[in-house]
């Protein structure tokens, strides 16, 4: 398609040509979406089309401030050697205050100057304008040498004008979208965090991730969660990030004289932009060995009640935005409720701990007895009563590996169990637990086979817990396996790794519900055999633990109605022993 309008002839130093430019430059300046590179267009673009030797923008704040000064005209090198923004108290400020064009020919002359800063390139001429939309000043622009003049001209003054109200829309575009962007990367983040906090059963890990959840949700190098003590008038550190290695004196708030005592008084989030302009003086010394400079404080509720404070802390002053504390105290309601969550099932699990020490004894006395009861019958007893006899013998032996079961777990959970580490024939061990479990796989007519490897295998692990993973995981096969099923063992070394392979006949596991095996207590509702089949769902987490504790990994591939098969993949040397 050929154009029939034909472009009059331009001079190049025409306002014409200049107009067109500047229409050309904002056509590129509102295709970018990203601020500073929208900010830095705009001043290279005043710059070349005015024909000055420098050019800066100034964005302002609502107050007033210079927020950014973006400049173009300058080496990297020169702006870093002339240092800070700009505070705007000479010429600068009378723009930004009076709102109006401003045109000096010599700002050396000027008596309302301040004075350039070491290392400032020399300046003579001026041309001010501010950027302002709807009556409102975002920010400033600020031309100074024009090239080949002693000074800028009305024609010049004119253009800025008009390119200042252009150049005020692309700001604030930029800046909508730039907020936009911000708040749907936030809202993300803060989905992904609150996703990872449900994870928790422990309140320490969970503590830990909350802290790390804080300063990833607002780019700080520090935060810290501090639990209220009611009765001691403190907040006790549970944990930090980015904080020198407490001593016991630093992990406490005192109610009266923190950021976090005030946060419980006013019962609000707290935003301190300078903490050393504060009375209250107790925070916690950063890694560098400074104190934080600013810090965010959100109260944790619990039942109604602030019980605790996250704390986010910068190294640097700085003013926190509604967003951020809105976007925190979102994160902290959540976190709260994983706290509760997490407290109760440690409540739980501490309670069960507590049973199951308890019930250890009376039922040792009720093995015993049974035992010497058996050991001990007159001639002639009752059969119906040795029946009894038994059943009391079998039920408290069931009882008895329930109740060890449910401790082994807690401690391996808690990490209390400590692996015995020593030289194991790796293949030599398989061979006799299959040997030990070969009768019972014989009451139900099934075949347990073992496959060795080619050559011996000697690693580093706990014997008596490999017996464990490998019975817990056999004697499931030898369970859940229909009679005359099949069952084989099989091991491999591979780069250093065993694999460890047990597979089964039976019914399989449907895939959705394969991750949940491993989970506590988590028994599949309908067995396939109809027959109900008697278990704890403790086995394969105590197993799936102790895989672990050696530095290894247990997964199950299943498919149902043609068998499962468990790989365990182990180091020949575990780490950290
Ligand atoms: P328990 O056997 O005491 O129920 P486990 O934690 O050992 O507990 O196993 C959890 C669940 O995983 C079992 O209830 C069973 O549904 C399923 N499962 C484990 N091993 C097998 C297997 N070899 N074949 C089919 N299902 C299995």
């Amino acid at each position: 398609m050929t154009n029939s309008f034909q472009s009059p002839e331009i001079k190049p130093d025409s306002i014409v040509a200049r107009l067109q430019t500047t229409a050309d430059a904002f056509v590129s300046i509102t295709q970018e979406l990203e601020l500073n590179a929208v900010f830095q267009l705009i001043a290279d673009t005043a710059r070349l089309v005015a024909n000055c030797k420098y050019a800066a923008l100034g964005i302002v704040d609502e107050q007033g401030v210079i927020t950014s000064f973006i400049t173009s005209g300058i080496s990297q090198q020169q702006r870093e050697l002339i240092g800070d923004l700009p505070r705007g108290h000479g010429l600068l400020g009378i723009l930004i205050k009076e709102g109006r064009p401003l045109r000096v020919q010599d700002i050396n002359k000027d008596p309302r100057r301040s004075g350039f800063p070491p290392n400032h390139p020399p300046m003579t001429s001026l041309l001010g304008m501010p950027v302002s939309i709807q009556g409102k000043v975002v920010g400033d622009l600020y031309l100074t040498d024009k090239i080949g003049e002693t000074d800028f001209n009305d024609e010049d003054e004119w253009w800025l004008d008009l390119f200042a109200r252009q150049a005020a829309i692309a700001i604030v575009n930029a800046k909508a979208y730039e907020k936009t962007r911000q708040a749907q990367h936030q809202a993300q983040a803060l989905a992904e965090v609150i996703g990872s906090l449900n994870e928790f059963t422990q309140p320490l890990p969970l503590f830990r991730q909350i802290s790390m959840a804080t300063r990833q949700l607002l780019n700080l190098p520090s935060a810290a969660v501090f639990l209220l003590d009611e009765r001691a008038g403190r907040f006790v550190l549970q944990t930090g990030f980015g904080l020198q290695n407490n001593s016991p004196d630093e992990s406490f708030l005192p109610v009266e004289g923190s950021i976090a005592g005030r946060v419980l008084n006013l019962n609000e989030t707290i935003g301190v932009e300078d903490v050393s302009k504060l009375s209250e003086i107790f925070v916690p010394t950063l890694t560098s060995g400074q104190l934080p400079r600013s810090a965010l404080v959100v109260p944790i509720r619990q039942y109604g009640r602030i019980n605790g404070v996250i704390e986010a802390y910068s190294e640097v002053a700085r003013q926190f935005t509604p967003e951020e504390k809105a976007l925190l105290e979102a994160f902290a309601i959540k976190a709260s409720l994983a706290l509760e969550k997490a407290q109760l099932y440690q409540q739980k699990e501490e309670f069960l701990s507590m049973t199951a020490h308890d019930l250890r004894a009376p039922l040792t006395a009720i093995k015993m007895s049974a035992g010497l009861l058996s050991a001990n019958l007159p001639e002639n007893f009752p059969p119906l009563l040795l029946q009894l006899i038994d059943n009391i013998t079998r039920n408290s032996e069931r009882l008895n590996n329930l109740l060890e079961d449910l401790l082994d777990l807690n401690r391996l959970e808690n990490g209390n169990i400590q692996l015995n580490i020593a030289t194991v024939d790796i293949g030599e061990l398989i061979a006799s637990v299959v040997s030990t479990l070969n009768p019972l796989f014989k009451e139900k007519s099934q075949t347990l086979t073992f496959v060795p490897s080619r050559g011996n295998i000697d690693m580093h692990a706990d014997r008596r817990r490999m017996e464990q993973i490998l019975t817990n995981l056999l004697v499931n096969g030898n369970k859940y396996t229909q009679p005359g099923g099949k069952v084989e063992v099989s091991l491999e070394e591979h780069e250093g790794q065993v694999i460890i392979k047990i597979g089964d006949n039976g019914p399989g596991i449907p895939h959705d519900e394969q991750a949940m095996i491993f989970d506590r207590y988590y028994r599949r509702p309908v067995h396939e055999q109809g027959s109900k089949i008697s278990g704890t769902g403790l086995g394969l987490p105590i197993t799936r633990n102790l895989v672990e504790l050696h530095g290894g990994k247990i997964w199950v591939e299943s498919q149902p109605g043609h068998g499962t098969t468990f790989f365990i993949r182990l180091p020949l040397n575990p780490p950290n022993f």
